[in-house]
């Protein structure tokens, strides 16, 4: 085991890929304290600032101070509370499903549900560019006998030959994809994905990880954004992200949760969130369906085209982003290290993404809706003098 791990790390070293943690004494959807220094934090996930919404945070303190820091069992050994009842009934309110079913994590909302709609028979076509924890939900799935086939990124002719390949030999067929993609900020053409499961007698099942709170004209996600919400059978999300706080969702029929709640593993053998956890997420939830959710979304939509425009006036390369999730791509990891460090330096955050989480290494910003314009300005002139 020694020879191993000193072996291992010393390969992290030598690529450039040994990653280390970057402990922050606070951070909100605005600022991050590095060392004692103020940073404008252009690294979270925390789109509309609800993990410091007054609302959400009194939520979680008073549901800690009735019903504990800790809910003591799993779910269905007597971990239920009427919160996660509440969150459930209001996740598929907000939804539009029948039905609706609370993980402890987004992570474990993939990796429980993938296996337990796709088993032996079935088959499982996947976007190259799928977050982890789809991919990872993909390869237990084929453990229980699914076929797992990965097209490459956005080309439907593939995924449309392996449709063609896959509809007589397998019973069941699950298309699987981020709605909106969370390294590259770029959507997912669901309409087009649509369209393919249908004339396939596929399903489909889309992760809104990034879009929920963020896409549509009322936040429900990319599926709301292009109007196919009723053609998607299996909606995954986050309460992580810009719902603010912790969790994972799916949102579907009521047979489909129904069996989840039986079938899935990280449901069934995991203890259930704590209540202020899930009163956070109600709280988060009611925000983003008010007019304060509304202006939200609309701050960081104009945020996310102020910084997306900015970058590609100065010439750089942010891909396909279309989001508020921008890539800044830079493909030698040495200089995209040092830019991030250089960025840093000038007071600003952002992520710094190498493989294997990414193929090409690029920075990753995520802008919020609590930056304001001198926010991202500063940042475009710190960007166009390092790079
Ligand atoms: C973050 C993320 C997840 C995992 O969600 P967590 O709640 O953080 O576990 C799943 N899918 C995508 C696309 C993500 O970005």
């Amino acid at each position: 085991m020694d020879e191993f791990l000193a072996n291992a790390l010393d390969d992290l070293d030598r690529r450039g890929l040994r990653r280390r943690l970057t402990p922050l004494q606070r951070a909100d959807a605005r600022h991050a304290v590095l060392d004692g220094r103020t940073l404008i934090n252009f690294a979270s996930n925390n789109y509309l600032g609800l993990s410091h919404h007054p609302a959400v945070v009194e939520a979680a303190a008073s549901a800690a101070r009735e019903a504990g820091a800790g809910a003591g069992a799993s779910r269905l050994l007597s971990g239920t509370l009427d919160l996660h009842t509440k969150l459930e009934a209001s996740l598929a309110a907000f939804k539009g499903t029948e039905s609706a079913l609370a993980f402890p994590t987004g992570y474990m909302a993939a990796v429980g549900a993938i296996p337990a709609l796709a088993g032996d028979g079935a088959a499982v076509l996947m976007d190259k560019l799928n977050h982890a924890s789809l991919i990872d939900g993909g390869r237990l799935a084929a453990q229980g006998g699914a076929t797992l086939r990965v097209y490459p990124h956005g080309n439907w002719d593939k995924l449309e030959r392996l449709l063609e390949r896959h509809d007589r030999s397998a019973p069941r067929l699950l298309i699987v994809t981020d709605s909106l993609f969370s390294m590259d900020g770029d959507l997912a053409d669901l309409p087009r994905i649509c369209d393919l499961a249908e004339r396939h007698g596929a399903s489909v099942m889309i992760d809104e990880a990034h879009a929920t709170g963020t896409f549509g004209e009322n936040g429900r996600g990319a599926a709301e954004h292009f109007g196919v919400e009723e053609r998607v059978r299996v909606h995954m999300g986050t309460l992580s992200k810009a719902l603010g706080g912790l969790g994972g969702y799916i949102a579907g029929g009521a047979d489909l949760i129904e069996l989840l709640r039986n079938r899935a593993r990280t449901f069934l053998y995991t203890t259930a969130a704590p209540a202020p956890v899930i009163a956070a997420a109600i709280a988060a939830i009611e925000v983003v369906r008010t007019d304060e959710g509304r202006r939200r979304r609309e701050t960081l939509r104009a945020n996310a085209a102020r910084l997306r425009r900015g970058l590609t006036e100065r010439d750089l390369d942010i891909g396909a982003s279309a989001s508020q999730i921008v890539p800044v791509i830079l493909p030698e990891i040495d200089r995209m290290m040092s830019v991030a460090a250089g960025l840093r330096e000038r007071g600003f955050l952002v992520g710094a993404i190498r493989p294997p989480t990414v193929p090409t290494p690029r920075l990753r910003v995520s802008v919020t809706a609590m930056h304001t314009p001198e926010d991202i300005d500063g940042f475009l002139d710190a960007a166009e003098e390092l790079i």
